[in-house]
């Protein structure tokens, strides 16, 4: 029988009338004759709770122990979907991450799935089972321990296995009925797309629209999985929602398809460090030990042979990275007057494949931020994405700014 792959996030699992509603959805592809995988997130709010508890206990945790304790909220909604289903007369069983197995990386708390055996879960369909529901988020290191894929996950665990099952497409069931031209929470006037590219996306995830795990768009785009996001609280058609496709299925085409923010973004400074070959691998190559995903970087001119490094990062590794510069310092590895840290930033970005044949973007982005009195910080721009650093309070009003400076509201 065809397989489907449907996956559940937060919201949709939030409590068991949630639970049983997404149940139902199951059921009717189940009579439509699919065999279905569902993958599940942790109710809504609880891998934060979670996330909180580790760091309560130590800010500077053990990583392996981390993803056991945030694994944890899967392991409950998978259980009690398959219960749910089984109410319904539905044959289902849950699998954990391990039982699967979903083989990962041991980079844990960001690791990445290598393999996913298809034979246990095929075996049990071959004897009449129709849902095997799947905990998200989760797998197992070659040594054995649990790993976490980083946060929003479970969309990786669903586009993964759709593409180790050959599904027929990933539905991917959120509390938004599609992929949007920026939040739309943030956003009255963000418009849902019918279509968006797998590049396109791709950067839009990766600059913060966490709708979808950058991970799991880079899979699909891959693998070639037929990859929809759609809402859980609507009844659906085989139609609804916003498919995630190539650049040639798409007829519109805005110049800029989307505006993305981040909220989680800190500014560091290492002030007054010697200009010289070699100074730039030296902190990169610290933080990234550190386990430290830099993003922005931008060098001052120097002046008497020393310069300013400044970069930006998630706000959750600033402790991490200025402990790391710390004990590098102390070592005599480097030599810095002072780290300015700046928690109070946020990144925005407009994104879109038209920008690789059109000039002027970035200028009138620069114009848009001006008019409104938001000062940049730092910029970054590549072929498709121009991604600029400011101060946290204004970020919403850049977003809104942008989308009407660029009419995403309309259709190009
Ligand atoms: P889930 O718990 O289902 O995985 P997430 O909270 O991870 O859901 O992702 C859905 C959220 O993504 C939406 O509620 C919305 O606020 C946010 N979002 C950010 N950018 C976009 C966008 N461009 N289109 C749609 N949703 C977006
Ligand atoms: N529960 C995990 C998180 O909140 C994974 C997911 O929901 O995708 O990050
Ligand atoms: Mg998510």
């Amino acid at each position: 029988m065809p397989v489907l792959v449907m996956k559940f996030g937060g919201t949709s699992v939030a409590n068991l009338d949630r639970i049983k509603r997404a149940a139902k959805r199951v059921g009717v592809e189940v009579a439509k004759g699919y065999d279905v995988i569902v993958i599940v997130s942790a109710m809504s709010g609880k891998t934060n709770e979670l996330v909180g508890w580790v760091n309560e206990t130590s800010p500077l945790f053990d990583a392996r122990e981390y993803d056991a304790v945030v694994s944890s909220g899967e392991n409950v909604t998978a259980g009690l979907m398959a219960l749910t289903l089984q109410e319904m007369d539905v044959p289902a069983r849950s699998w954990q991450g391990w039982q699967v197995p979903v083989m990962t990386t041991s980079a844990h708390s960001s690791a990445r799935i290598e393999d996913i055996p298809p034979e246990n879960i095929m075996a049990k369909f071959g004897e009449g089972m129709r849902v095997a529901v799947v905990a998200g988020f989760q797998g197992i290191s070659p040594e054995g321990r649990i790993t976490t894929l980083g946060r929003g996950g479970s969309d990786t665990t669903a586009v993964a296995f759709a593409a180790a099952f050959g599904a027929e497409r990933c539905d991917i069931y959120t509390d938004v009925d599609g992929v949007y031209t920026t939040d739309p929470r943030i956003c009255s006037k963000a418009r849902k797309l019918e279509k968006i590219a797998f590049e396109e996306m791709l950067e839009l995830a990766s600059l913060g629209a966490k709708v979808l795990q950058t991970r799991s768009v880079e899979l699909a785009m891959r693998y070639k999985v037929k990859l929809r996001v759609l809402s859980s609280f609507e009844e659906q058609t085989d139609e609804a929602g916003t498919l995630v496709c190539d650049e040639e299925e798409i007829m519109e085409s805005n110049v800029v398809a989307g505006v993305a923010y981040s909220r989680d973004e800190a500014k560091m400074t290492l002030i007054s460090v010697a200009d010289r070959p070699g100074i730039a691998s030296i902190i990169f190559g610290c933080l990234s030990d550190a386990g430290v995903n830099v993003d922005m970087i931008v060098q001052n001119i120097s002046e008497e042979g020393r310069t300013d490094m400044t970069y930006s990062l998630p706000t959750d590794q600033v402790k991490r990275a200025e402990q790391a510069l710390a004990e590098l310092k102390d070592s005599g590895g480097l030599n810095f007057a002072d780290l300015d840290v700046d928690m109070d930033v946020a990144k925005v970005s407009v994104v879109g494949i038209g920008m690789r044949s059109q000039s002027g973007v970035a200028a009138k982005m620069f114009k848009v931020l001006s008019d409104d009195g938001v000062n940049i910080k730092v910029i970054t721009t590549s072929e498709i994405k121009i991604s600029v650093l400011i101060d946290r309070k204004y970020m919403e009003l850049a977003v809104q700014a942008l989308h009407d400076a660029f009419e995403l509201e309309k259709t190009g």
